[in-house]
């Protein structure tokens, strides 16, 4: 069964969101994503760390191998997903617990999908100008969760049929049924 999640609507992680606290003190065990409570992540080694684990809502972490790399400021670092690809972001579904790459998880950028000049493309461009986003992905989390409207896109809806901008609230159902695939 193939998942159509568009990137813009996942949750992901960057060796950066796990490995700041490196120039720092490294804490020993357990560390709370910031920002997830529900995510939690450890390393093998803290001073050489080679991989990382990582465990969603208390489901059975997941290993990812750690590969540092130097640069001439700081340190960065690449997981290794599961299928071997080296990605610099792991995507975590929507209520999902597995995070993958975009390529194991099937996943398609919004744009690629939308033509900006289709009536599903135009509300993306719009709803960026209205709410005054810098990128598409804030967008697109503020839209849909799991496939439906937020509850803030549905009220940013109302309120555009009662201003009559009918092609907004016709352009954003035909993008729920694409995204929906
Ligand atoms: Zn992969």
């Amino acid at each position: 069964m193939g998942n159509k999640y568009l990137v813009e609507e996942c949750f992901f992680l960057t060796p950066r969101d796990v490995g700041r606290r490196f120039d720092r003190i490294r804490k020993l065990g357990t560390n709370i994503l910031e920002g997830r409570d529900d995510i939690s992540y450890w390393f093998d080694d803290m001073s050489e760390p080679t991989c990382l684990f990582v465990s969603v809502d208390g489901h059975e972490p997941q290993k990812f191998i750690w590969e540092p790399v130097e640069l001439t400021f700081g340190e960065a670092a690449y997981f290794h997903c599961g299928c071997g690809y080296k990605a610099r972001k792991l995507y975590l579904l929507p209520s999902g617990n597995e995070f993958k790459c975009r390529k194991c998880h099937n996943l398609r950028y919004a744009l690629s999908v939308l033509n900006s000049k289709s009536i599903a493309g135009r509300v993306i461009y719009r709803a960026n100008r209205l709410h005054k986003l810098a990128n598409s992905r804030a967008c697109m989390g503020r839209i849909f969760y799991d496939g439906n409207f937020t509850k803030r896109f549905e009220r940013f809806l109302g309120l555009c049929d009662k201003a009559g901008l009918e092609d907004i609230v016709r352009g954003a159902n035909a993008l729920k049924e694409l995204v929906r695939g």
